[in-house]
């Protein structure tokens, strides 16, 4: 019976570290006051963005009015991204665990392969036909289409992509579970890096001659 009890006692604990080591993977920290709108102004660096004096807060600084035009789609990808992150544009997002993008494509636009090391994003397509997917650990590929009005969630810290298959132009907004999500597009952390990565470590790796690598490296 003794034996059972301690058992029991063992389980119990490692279910509370269990439910306790969730809390640490939580994308960022939760906050400790209803609002803490960022002071854009501060050069003060803590582990997240000072606030501004919340008497002097009103319901207009909770609005957001960043994504009511498309951006410009007139490069080399055909796409643009629109931020609205409490660093830069949305204050009011400090301490909430939230982001927000607005993704622009041109027919063909193209949103290329990368991560967000701090957040989970989900994708809502307001206009268009993507198509959208992202990579495993196990290298597996996760691909599907989005159409106006679907959902579609990329896992946090893994390589994922957007395209534009539909005929014209389309627009989508992302949310991110992370004020400060982090983007790390794969081709220009790898080519376009400062200062650069030896050639010899990109051949290699990605089983190319050298020449390869420098070429490629002149697109970043
Ligand atoms: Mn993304």
């Amino acid at each position: 019976m003794a034996k059972f009890l301690f058992a029991f006692v063992v389980a119990g604990a490692l279910l509370l570290l269990l439910a306790s080591s969730s809390y640490v993977l939580a994308a960022d920290a939760d906050p400790i006051d209803d609002f803490c709108v960022a002071d854009l102004s501060s050069n003060l660096i803590i582990n997240g963005l000072v606030c501004v004096n919340p008497a002097t807060v009103t319901g207009t600084d909770f609005k957001f009015t960043g994504f009511e035009k498309a951006g410009n789609t007139s490069n080399a990808l055909g796409s643009a991204i629109s931020p609205g992150f409490a660093g830069v544009n949305y204050p009011a997002l400090n301490t909430q665990g939230l982001g927000f993008a607005r993704f622009d494509y041109a027919k063909g636009g193209l949103i290329p392969p990368h991560t967000h090391p701090r957040a989970t994003e989900v994708l809502y397509v307001a206009q268009g036909t993507l198509y959208a997917g992202f990579v495993d650990t196990n290298n597996k590929f996760y691909p599907t289409i989005l159409n106006k009005g679907d959902l579609f969630v990329f896992p946090r810290g893994l390589v994922h992509f957007h395209l534009n298959v539909g005929n014209g132009p389309a627009f989508a907004i992302a949310s991110f579970n992370s004020q400060n999500p982090g983007l790390q597009p794969i081709a220009n952390a790898l080519f376009g890096a400062q200062p650069p990565i030896e050639d010899g470590v990109l051949a290699k790796a990605f089983g190319i001659p050298i020449t390869e690598v420098e070429i490629i490296k002149k697109g970043f």
